[in-house]
């Protein structure tokens, strides 16, 4: 098969969809892969990485997308290039339909086979390929909210830690998956007092025992997360419902009843967010403040490492692309997991949570 993979175009998006390391498993197991020059820049990967691994470097994004039969990328497809997808052509990568009504559309005419990275499961329930960039975003909150509680940069003036005879931070966390996991150990290791709200009561015996007691751990009910919420100084917002939109926790009604100068990291944003006041930012431009609190949304959080990020990213991809490199269609009709990440094909919307949320206003 022939794949090709783009240079993301998105703001400040510096991942790319294949690694030179990934290039040369795809080479090796007899595809041929396509690279737009310059793909590999923002994780310092030249195109003579790619060259030696065996991939062929193109000039223009519109070459890798009219010759690919498949096209790995690693954010959803941006205007212009829902034109240059086509029928027979798959496409491999995150989507986050179900808050897109506009760019469902735009794969929905184009005829591609879109599946999406994020509704790919795993035998254990999860979502192997949501996984690891979770585990950035969720590092990464802690670090995002840490910048927004300095005070100039309209924040309470607060240290995640303290120091000894100073209390440190309280830090909320909706959601205890991955995401919400990775935060909470990033808070509890720099000494924040830590909580963590989940809907599932079996996470929260699981996080209570990896955490050994030092985060405390609350069932979701609107109750708790009303009290915890007005007193946080951080809330992370990490929920999830596959294929769905977020559900909306946090009202603007609570949020004025928040301390001033405290910060909501809404992760959750991809998915339509979870605050009723959060809406999506860039990296170029990542808060806004609404009632005194601060806002970060910035949609695509792993694309600040990029490095990190898409090493990351092709560990958990890189068997299922070979698989569809090797199979095409079969390899979806062979897999169900692989199948669960269908959402697109041929016109039609397939995966029925997202379908459900573009029926329902989010
Ligand atoms: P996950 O499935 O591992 O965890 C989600 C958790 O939310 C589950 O434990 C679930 O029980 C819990 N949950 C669902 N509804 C709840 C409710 N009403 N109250 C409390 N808990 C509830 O998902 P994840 O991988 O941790 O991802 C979380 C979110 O972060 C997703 O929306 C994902 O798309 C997003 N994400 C965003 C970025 C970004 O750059 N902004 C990056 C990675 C992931």
């Amino acid at each position: 098969m022939r794949v090709g993979v783009p240079k993301e175009i998105k703001v400040h998006e510096y991942r790319v969809g294949l690694t030179p390391e990934a290039a040369r498993e795809y080479v090796a197991a007899g595809h041929e892969v396509l690279i737009e020059a310059g793909a590999g820049t923002g994780i310092s990967a030249p195109d003579a990485a790619y060259e030696a691994a065996g991939a062929r470097i193109v000039g223009h994004a519109a070459e890798v997308f009219a010759s690919a039969d498949m096209i790995v990328k690693v954010k959803e497809p941006q205007l212009t290039e829902w034109g240059q997808l086509r029928e027979g052509q798959i496409l491999f990568t995150y989507l986050h339909l179900a808050p897109d009504p506009k760019q469902t559309a735009g794969l929905v005419q184009s005829g591609v086979t879109a599946i999406a990275y994020e509704t790919v499961t795993d035998r254990f329930g999860g979502l192997p390929l949501l996984a690891p960039m979770s585990e950035v975003a969720g590092r990464l909150a802690i670090e995002a909210a840490g910048v927004s509680l300095k005070r100039h940069a309209g924040g309470r003036g607060i240290l995640i830690g303290g120091v000894p005879g100073v209390p440190p931070a309280r830090i909320v966390v909706i959601g205890g998956g991955v995401v919400g996991t990775h935060a909470a150990r990033m808070a509890a290791g720099l000494g924040a007092d830590v909580v963590i709200i989940d809907r599932s009561l079996q996470r929260l015996r699981q996080l209570d025992e990896l955490f050994g007691g030092r985060v405390r751990t609350r069932f979701s009910t609107l109750h708790a997360i009303e009290e915890e919420v007005v007193a946080a100084d951080v809330v992370i917002g990490a929920v999830l419902i596959p294929g769905a939109a977020a559900p909306r926790l946090v009202s603007r009604t609570q949020l004025s009843r928040m301390k001033r100068g405290a910060v909501l990291v809404d992760v959750a944003i991809d998915q339509g967010g979870c605050f009723e006041t959060s809406r999506p930012t860039t990296h170029a431009d990542p808060t806004f403040e609404v009632d005194g609190v601060i806002h970060y949304c910035v949609a695509n959080m792993p694309g600040a490492v990029p490095l990190t990020s898409s090493y990351a990213l092709n560990n958990a991809t890189l068997p299922f692309g070979l698989a569809l490199a090797a199979k095409g269609l079969d390899a979806i009709r062979s897999d169900p997991h692989l199948a669960a990440g269908l959402n697109v094909h041929r016109g039609q919307i397939t995966n029925e949570p997202v379908a459900a949320s573009l029926r329902s206003p989010c």
